[in-house]
């Protein structure tokens, strides 16, 4: 009984059997991102069952794409915590506010979600060997849950991707491509060379399933928040693949007839590297790529976003929104989360609450609207910026006169 209905071309429309296609539309190449389409009559699942299972992605099993549970990695991902933060809501005048904390994966990321299901596909495949490119996580984390079955890795990353991620990817045994370049163009070596190799590749958007994975997100807010489905959700937004993720989740859902209406997601950009808030401000259908993409937050600094024509077309049908937000506002959010609920956001990983904390400023965000913002990689890949978002410790003699300057109260 096959889960998989058909896979769709977004930007031609035609549809593909599983094993018609590997990766993307073979009549519009790279830019023919697939979006998988389950058969929705032949999937049988009900909340009841969540009872009695594990606290990770695959308590969702029967909307996954994939026949049984043979080939996940078997470290924890998903069913990461979710959170009413009483001095966040009250800072931002909000009734019904929650984070979600993806910080708390295996490899500290949102990522996980999407290499744990591409892991599971190339064990079914027969691959022993995957690759990626990426700006830092999705490379720690197909690294680091790899390293968990003992496959091969082959990491393609900009050379100036950051040490906390390079130190990841080391110790977790890859073989790491850091190269002259951007992500966008690590994206491209990284295709030409699982072409020439055969490796397996996790590319995002490219490979189909990364967007399935990042859906795990959606169920487990509907879960958490007892079954019921948000108003408003922010996601911080590179390439896009979270954004048309949590999109996907919640349409399962619905056509599932387990839900009654689709939130709103908001999608945050960074401006420095903000070509899918361009294109939706200016009603396109697909984006304009940009050259030099200039952020603070890396993970979300690209150029070319590889789903942007799939968030734009979510967005579209489902009244979703997009914010850009400066690299100061980032930073200044990450001791904003971190003083008043205890999370430890990297700058992506916050760029959701800045584009919360923007729009509650403009006054577009009504006080008991049920929000949801998803922190989605934790502080300590970049301790440098979040240094900066707080200045220095009091640096004194070991004496305790020099305590008594500082304690306040
Ligand atoms: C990858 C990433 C994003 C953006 O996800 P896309 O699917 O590329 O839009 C946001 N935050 C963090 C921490 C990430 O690693
Ligand atoms: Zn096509």
């Amino acid at each position: 009984m096959k889960k998989i209905k058909f896979f769709k071309c977004v930007l031609c429309g035609r549809e593909f059997k599983e094993d018609e296609i590997t990766y993307t539309c073979p009549y519009c190449g790279q830019d023919g991102i697939l979006e998988v389409y389950l058969d929705y009559k032949n999937i049988k699942f009900s909340k009841d069952v969540l009872l009695e299972r594990e606290h990770t992605i695959l308590r969702y099993f029967e909307l996954l794409p994939v026949d049984n549970l043979n080939g996940f990695p078997p470290l924890n991902v998903g069913y990461t915590p979710i959170y009413k933060p009483e001095r966040l809501s009250k800072y931002l005048n909000l009734k019904n506010l929650y984070i979600k904390d993806d910080g708390r994966n295996p490899t500290a990321s949102f990522k996980d979600r999407a290499s744990a299901l591409v892991i599971k596909k190339a064990v079914d495949k027969g691959f022993d060997t995957i690759t990626t490119a990426s700006t830092g996580n999705a490379a720690s984390s197909l690294s680091g849950l790899a390293a968990s079955m003992g496959l091969i890795t082959y990491i393609f990353v900009p050379e100036n991707a950051l040490k906390a991620k390079i130190a990841q990817l080391l110790n977790f045994g890859s073989n790491v491509f850091a190269i002259k370049g951007t992500y966008d163009e690590a994206f491209d070596l990284c295709i030409k060379s699982s072409e020439k190799y055969g490796w397996y590749n996790r590319n995002t958007a490219y490979n189909p399933y990364t967007i399935e994975g990042k859906k795990t997100v959606s169920f487990e807010i509907w879960e958490q928040l007892n079954f019921s489905v948000p108003d408003k959700i922010f996601v911080s937004v590179g390439d896009g693949v979270i954004y048309s993720g949590v999109y996907k989740g919640f349409y399962d859902l619905y056509s599932m007839k387990l839900i009654d209406k689709i939130p709103q997601v908001i999608g945050v950009q960074a401006e420095g590297s903000s070509p899918i808030v361009k294109a939706f401000l200016e009603k396109k259908e697909r984006v304009t790529p940009i050259e030099n993409p200039q952020t603070i937050a890396d993970s979300i600094s690209v150029g070319y976003p590889r789903n942007g024509t799939m968030a734009l077309q979510f967005a579209k049908k489902y009244n979703g929104d997009f914010i850009s937000v400066s690299d100061r506002e980032i930073v200044e959010s990450i001791p904003i989360l971190g003083k008043l609920t205890g999370v430890f956001g990297e700058p992506a990983g916050v760029a959701s609450l800045s584009g919360l904390i923007k729009m509650v400023h403009k006054g577009k965000i009504k006080e008991d609207e049920k929000i949801v913002v998803l922190i989605t990689g934790n502080g300590l890949k970049d301790i440098e910026s979040a240094i900066k978002a707080v200045g220095e410790p009091y640096y004194i003699d070991n004496d305790i006169n020099d305590v008594k300057k500082y304690v306040i109260k």
